[in-house]
């Protein structure tokens, strides 16, 4: 039996018609540009997310640092969420292969920096103090339950870049689950943005490969970071044609995550032992942890329930698990997850 995977959106494995688009995509060499599946990619994700330009990156983390590189140099300043993705979970990059110093700001239950705390993390003109260039975004916002932040939140931190002159760059890794929960067009959160990049490899499902857009100009010096990075591909057609096909079929499907990622924390409401927010489970993301009173760790509930059905959740620390939904996990796995859970902590 094939494990039911509720770890991340990550483990995803390509659909059957992503499959035959690999094994029949067109290709060519795509660092001189000559890919016909990878430019169709890059254009279908520019105009998905209302920019002129793409560019197709090994990951989510190749594209956030390419862009980062892209805008800011040695000794400039990025505002970012102390819990973002770009600042925790990447290896630290932008300091380790940019000299860019991150200025971390507290995030609230939702992800969203305060905008006056932004507006007074610019540094002044003075030569004491890092020049200030960039503000890092992110959108559904990760550690925050994938909570899905409004067009409002980036219109008013566009209102304070441009009062500044900085640049703003979306890690939107989930940014269809955003815009589907809000049922609004992805580009009403992009417009506000400099640049974004998205993920085709977690609940899209592709295999592999993420899409950096911006202006033309902006992703012609990207196309450069890209390849000091190591990221210049060559027959990557095999992997942009599951890419099209998770721009084109895969989108509105994620309110389907979402539904059964409400019906997953509304189940670990009702179990004894389990404490949860359910209303705060807008996207496909659940985080909840032990009541005090349950005798076991994380890790010992994992391990059981991994014995007992095949089904892996993450721990994320000694009392927090965190699920994630996707298109291989639906409504009968959600039920056996709350069955099997509910019976271990009995
Ligand atoms: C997954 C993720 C990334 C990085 O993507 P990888 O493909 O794993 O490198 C960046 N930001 C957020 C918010 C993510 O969830």
């Amino acid at each position: 039996m094939d494990k039911i995977d509720f770890r991340s959106d990550t483990v995803t494995w390509p659909t059957p018609a992503m499959r035959e688009a690999m094994a029949r995509a067109q290709v060519g060499d795509d660092v001189y540009g000559e890919d016909p599946t990878v430019n169709e990619l890059e254009a279908l994700a520019a105009a998905k997310t209302g920019k002129e330009a793409g560019l197709f990156v090994a990951s989510g983390t190749m594209g956030n640092l390419t862009a980062i590189l892209t805008h800011a140099g040695r000794g400039d300043q990025a505002i970012v969420g102390e819990d973002a993705h770009t600042y925790r979970y990447e290896a630290g990059g932008m300091a380790a292969l940019g000299g860019i110093m991150p200025c971390p700001l507290p995030t609230d239950e939702t992800g969203q920096m305060d905008v006056a705390a932004v507006e007074s993390a610019v540094s002044p003109n003075d030569p004491h103090f890092p020049h200030t260039r960039l503000i890092l975004l992110e959108n559904s916002y990760g550690a925050k339950n994938g909570y899905p932040l409004p067009p409002t939140y980036f219109q008013a931190i566009r209102t304070v870049a441009e009062r500044h002159q900085l640049s703003i760059h979306l890690d939107g890794a989930r940014l269809f689950n955003a815009a589907v929960a809000q049922n609004i067009p992805v580009t009403e959160i992009t417009r506000h943005v400099d640049s974004v990049s998205f993920c085709l490899s977690k609940g899209l499902c592709a295999p592999v490969g993420s899409v950096l857009c911006g202006t033309a100009e902006f992703i012609q010096r990207a196309r450069r970071i890209r390849k000091i990075l190591g990221g210049g591909m060559r027959q990557a057609g095999v992997l942009a044609a599951a890419g099209i096909i998770a721009l084109n079929s895969m989108i509105e499907r994620l309110s389907d995550d979402h539904t059964n990622a409400r019906i997953l924390a509304e189940g670990l409401a009702r179990i004894p032992g389990i404490i949860i927010q359910p209303e705060r489970v807008k996207t496909n993301i659940i985080f909840f942890e032990l009541a005090a009173e349950v005798p076991m760790t994380a890790d010992e509930v994992v391990n059981t329930l991994r014995q007992k059905a095949n089904i892996w959740l993450s721990a994320t620390n000694s009392r927090q698990f965190r699920a994630v939904t996707h298109y291989w996990v639906g409504q009968p796995e959600v039920n056996l997850l709350l069955e099997t859970l509910a019976e271990i902590l009995r």
